[in-house]
């Protein structure tokens, strides 16, 4: 009998041991360790931001499916890993013995790296149902009260994504609150253009997303760090392509949302040959960890290295279809080595996202990762706003009833059409 424990039950963690039980053999057993113990669907943050969406409506409670499908879950959070032991130490001084690891904690949110940036300071954020919960009520103060708003990512950032999305769905619940009229609006970020995505752009994301923005009367600016903010003041500065600063700039804001930088999670970092220096865990081509093999990793918790050198730093994302390619991958090798083969499967962590605008959206598939690509496309369209909210009930429906078919696979070949974005390879 083999014991994998899965730390953490988010996008990945929580399909991660769905797709274990059916890999693993009957006599193996899975126990999820996680400081939640609620599932939330996490892209749909930006909607409960502006009201369009209730907490009720993205929250899976994870104890009752994971008991229905014969999984331990243990709903208390870890404090630390001790590899070399073989065990997860939880913050209520017990331990969780393992065989077979998979860490699947997601980010460390590093506002503090920024002075005066985040929920303790005077940004709002949507990273967390949490946030996007508090984000909500100075959302509506803002219909009361309409001035500036700035929206974007801090340096250091990788998911670039949902500050696009929110970006374009406040601007559309402006509009239809009839105050878009009275709030100027700047978008931020580190990325060298706007579309880059930290991917070097996905087909023509730079062209759509300019000119989203220009036809939505939004300033931008890009190569910019964030120095620090203030009750209603953002101090930003623009870095040449020759790594000068300019002037420092105030951006006064009455409403303000910028996604942090990410880094990993204190109990998983600081290992020396497990975690990188930003707490990320290292993991080969198989998902395991060279210097301890019994230990995987997948989701945004994985260490992957930048795109290349951008005048301000930039992180490479991870997104749904990724992450679940690094799943079914880690299933698939988990299941061979309890029965004494050799790990085979690699997933081909390509990037297929729908970024929702509120009434439309872009959409991009990008296969490999890294250009040049086979597969470099882009579209939009109102389309993207109905897939997105279709795929939002598709998933949780899923999730819900424990069932472990790879959700962002299917979607990606059942509504896209997309037959030939398989998630794994063997090697
Ligand atoms: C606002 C937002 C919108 C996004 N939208 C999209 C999108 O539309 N499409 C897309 O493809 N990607 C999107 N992403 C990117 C990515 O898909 C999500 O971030 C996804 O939730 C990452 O999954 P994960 O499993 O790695 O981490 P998470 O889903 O964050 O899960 C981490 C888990 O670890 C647990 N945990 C944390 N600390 C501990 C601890 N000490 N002990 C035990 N458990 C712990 C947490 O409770 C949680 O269960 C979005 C990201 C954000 C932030």
């Amino acid at each position: 009998m083999a014991h994998v424990v899965v730390l953490g039950a988010g996008l990945g963690g929580a399909i991660m041991a769905y797709e274990l039980k059916d890999q693993l053999r009957p006599e193996d057993k899975v126990t999820v360790v996680t400081k939640d113990p609620k599932y939330h669907f996490v892209p749909s943050n930006p909607w409960i931001a502006v009201g369009w969406r209730d907490r009720e409506d993205i929250t899976v409670d994870l104890a009752p499916v994971m008991q229905k499908k014969g999984i331990a879950f243990i709903p208390v959070a870890a404090e630390r890993l001790i590899p070399e032991e073989d065990r997860v130490l939880l913050v209520d001084g017990n331990s969780v013995p393992y065989d077979y690891l998979v860490i699947a904690t997601g980010p460390e949110l590093a506002f503090d790296e920024v002075p005066g940036l985040g929920p303790q300071g005077f940004t709002q954020s949507i990273c967390h149902i949490d946030h996007a919960e508090a984000t909500k009520a100075v959302f509506e103060k803002l219909v009361a009260n309409p001035g500036p708003v700035v929206i974007g990512a801090a340096q250091g950032a990788s998911c670039f994504g949902p500050a696009y999305e929110f970006l374009f769905i406040l601007e559309t619940a402006l509009r239809r609150a009839k105050v878009r009229d009275r709030v100027p609006m700047t978008f931020v970020t580190p990325e060298p253009y706007v579309g880059h995505l930290g991917l070097d752009g996905v087909g023509d994301t730079k062209g759509l997303l300019e000119s989203q923005m220009r036809e939505k009367h939004i300033k931008w600016m890009t190569n910019t760090r964030v120095k620090r903010v203030e009750e209603g003041h953002m101090f930003v500065e623009e870095v040449g392509d020759d790594g000068v600063a300019k002037p420092e700039k105030d951006l006064p804001f009455a409403f303000s949302m910028m996604l942090p930088a990410f880094r990993g999670i204190k109990p998983v970092a600081g290992i020396e040959g497990l975690s990188n220096p930003r707490g990320f865990t290292i993991v080969d081509k198989h998902q395991r960890n060279p210097m301890y093999p019994n230990v995987f990793a997948v989701g945004v918790c994985v260490a992957i290295p930048p795109m290349g050198p951008t005048p301000v730093p930039c992180g490479v994302p991870k997104t749904g279809f990724m992450i679940e390619s690094m799943v079914t991958a880690t299933a698939h090798n988990i299941g061979n080595i309890v029965r004494g083969k050799e790990p085979d499967s690699i997933g081909t962590w390509n990037a297929v996202c729908l970024a929702d605008f509120g009434d439309g959206g872009i959409a991009f598939v990008a296969q490999p990762q890294i250009p040049p690509r086979n597969v470099n496309w882009s579209s939009s369209g109102k389309w993207v706003h109905l897939a997105k909210a279709g795929f939002e009930k598709y998933f949780i429906r899923k999730l819900r009833k424990g069932t472990s078919e790879p959700f962002y696979e299917s979607l990606a070949l059942k509504v896209l059409g997309i037959d030939k974005l398989k998630q794994t390879t063997k090697g």
